[in-house]
């Protein structure tokens, strides 16, 4: 008999450190995405303590709910590692030496030059009738137990570095058969336009989608529009994606779009940059470095990044830029003025086709009544052209989110100005 579809899923996770806050529950963000784009919804996450009594009623209540649940965490060696044996007994199953992953656990110590003590046994005892995933990440091996209703239950270890790969290769394989449809996304990325004027800017029609759905959601400083559409496999699905891309093209949000699936506003620039043999330099202010870390942070940058300036202090913007010191009097060094100066002095002095500088108030601190804190002037030079952008952020935001906001803006600039496009109005 064909084993019933999984459609509707629990994450249960075990572990008194996750109760207390001592760690945070990464294991279920994980899991949820993996599950969502197995077609699989998850209806409830729990956590409980190492505690079996609570445990068991937990398993319990959610085999009851739904056709499948995860768990994560009490695989190990140690007398609070129970998650197995509770499961076992609301399974009504016995406890067996598993001699394959005894086998592997032996091998996994001599392999790593480390000692066995005789509770690393322990992990490799199963409940009767269980599917054992070996772990080749560390000791504990995963498991799934079935019930003859065709309910699943399965336990993944703890550790994040070992539950991601061990699902990756071998739960979603083993989940694939029993799986309705799988979910694909891509996601359009937007700058210089708000997340409800990009939802005001799209057709009702879009909107109103249910396959593929679009969603806008913000990410410090810029939008993105996330497309989903469901379907029996991963090609269906990205191609009724793309068309909905396309379709979005085709609205006045267009201009505004930097990237589909693009990692980042400074792999967009540099992915430019480099296609086309041109370099950039920066000069930075209060980004102190951000916006050159963050263009170095693209792996193959070398051919596009020629180098940069930290000038935090006024007399380094004179002496490493040659900033006149006139103009910093008469403006002050948060000025317009200013940042085209600095941006026109790292283009000569790093002699590239591109620069981009920052000087503004991160604060807390600082800030002036017409330039409060965050306050950041955004200029971008070329040979061609200086241009120059006031962003007036709120000062209420810390320092870090000023900063990071600051430098994607100016990353952006630089691609917009490239790519013969409007700078945003702040
Ligand atoms: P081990 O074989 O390492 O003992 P285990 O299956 O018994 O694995 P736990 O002892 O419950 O797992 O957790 C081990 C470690 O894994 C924790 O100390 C924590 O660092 C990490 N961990 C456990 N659960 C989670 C979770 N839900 N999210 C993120 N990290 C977790």
């Amino acid at each position: 008999m064909n084993k019933p579809n999984l459609r509707q899923a629990e994450i249960l996770c075990v572990g008194t450190e996750l109760l207390i806050g001592d760690i945070v529950n990464t294991n279920a963000a994980y899991l949820a995405r993996r599950l969502a784009a197995l077609g699989i919804g998850v209806y409830r996450q729990s956590v409980v303590g190492d505690n079996p009594t609570r445990l068991a009623a937990d398993l319990r209540a959610a085999l009851d709910r739904v056709d499948l649940v995860i768990t994560s965490g009490g695989l190990g060696p140690t007398y609070d590692d129970l998650t197995k044996e509770t499961a076992a007994a609301v399974f009504g199953r016995g406890m067996r030496m598993h001699e394959p992953s005894l086998e592997r656990i032996r091998r996994y110590f001599t392999a790593t030059g480390r000692k066995m003590t005789p509770n690393n046994e322990k992990q490799a005892m199963m409940p009767e009738g269980a599917i054992v995933f070996p772990n080749d990440y560390g000791t504990a091996p995963a498991l799934a137990l079935e019930r003859e209703d065709g309910k699943v239950l399965i336990m993944l270890p703890g550790p994040p570095r070992e539950l991601e790969p061990m699902f990756r290769e071998q739960v979603e394989p083993y989940l694939h058969p029993r799986c309705d449809a799988v979910l694909f996304s891509r996601n359009i990325h937007i700058a210089g336009m708000g997340e409800s004027a990009v939802e005001a800017a799209l057709p009702r029609a879009l909107l109103d989608s249910a396959n593929p759905t679009i969603a806008p959601y913000c990410v410090a400083g810029e939008v993105r529009l996330r497309v989903t559409a469901k379907a029996e496999n991963e090609t269906v699905a990205a191609a009724l994606c793309d068309k909905m891309v396309e379709r979005v093209k085709e609205t006045p949000v267009a201009p505004y779009i930097y990237g589909i699936d693009t990692p980042s506003p400074e792999a967009a620039l540099v992915a430019y940059l480099t296609a086309r043999g041109l370099t950039v330099a920066t000069a930075e202010s209060c980004t102190g470095g951000l916006i050159a870390k963050r263009l170095t942070d693209i792996a193959g940058c070398s051919g596009a990044v020629a180098g940069g300036a930290v000038t935090y202090q006024t007399r380094e913007k004179t002496a490493i830029l040659g900033v006149d010191p006139t103009l910093i009097e008469a403006h002050t060094v948060v000025s317009e003025p200013v940042a085209r100066a600095m941006a026109e002095g790292a283009l000569q002095k790093f002699d590239t086709d591109l620069a981009i500088a920052t000087t503004g108030y991160a604060g807390p601190g600082g800030g002036t009544e017409q330039d409060p804190v965050g306050t950041v002037y955004i200029a971008v030079a070329t040979k061609e052209q200086t241009v120059c952008r006031r962003l007036s952020l709120s000062p209420l935001r810390d320092r870090a989110y000023i900063r990071t906001v600051a430098a994607t803006n100016a990353i952006l600039d630089a691609w917009r100005l490239l790519n013969g496009l409007q700078l945003p109005p702040q």
